[in-house]
């Protein structure tokens, strides 16, 4: 189990929050890099994809936009970091916060608030 940094309710909601992307994703419990990188307890999750394949996913609701999960070298991360998602894969960017909302809100055809739901769309 890796030490995490933050376990406590996030105080506002970021500018940017990580969106990965199912297809790109090399696949949950194969790599996990992403979940090693996050300092936020069970901020990112396993979920099976359309395929029925386990990729991860971020809670929206959790996240905190430090953006240490996102590949060295891509230019939607806010700051440096040390390592994140395989270059090969790249399956995360950052994601304007209202964006993410509006999409999620989409995928689910309501207008309510869909912050529990994971940033994938
Ligand atoms: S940006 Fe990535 S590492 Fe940072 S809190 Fe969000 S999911 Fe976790
Ligand atoms: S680090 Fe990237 S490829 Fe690995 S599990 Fe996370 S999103 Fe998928």
């Amino acid at each position: 189990m890796w030490t995490k940094l933050q376990n406590t309710p996030r105080k506002k909601a970021p500018r940017k929050v990580a969106v990965i992307d199912p297809g790109a994703c090399f696949g949950a419990f194969a790599c996990s890099i992403c979940q090693a990188a996050c300092p936020v307890e069970d901020c990112i999750v396993e979920e099976k994809d359309e395929n029925d394949r386990w990729v991860c996913a971020v809670l929206i609701d959790k996240c905190i936009g430090c953006g240490l999960c996102v590949t060295v070298g891509n230019p939607t991360a806010p700051g440096k970091r040390d390592f994140g998602c395989p270059a090969d894969y790249d399956a995360i960017d950052m994601v304007a916060y209202p964006d993410v909302i509006d999409a999620v809100e989409a995928s689910l055809g309501v207008a309510a608030s869909a912050e529990s739901e994971p940033a994938t769309t």
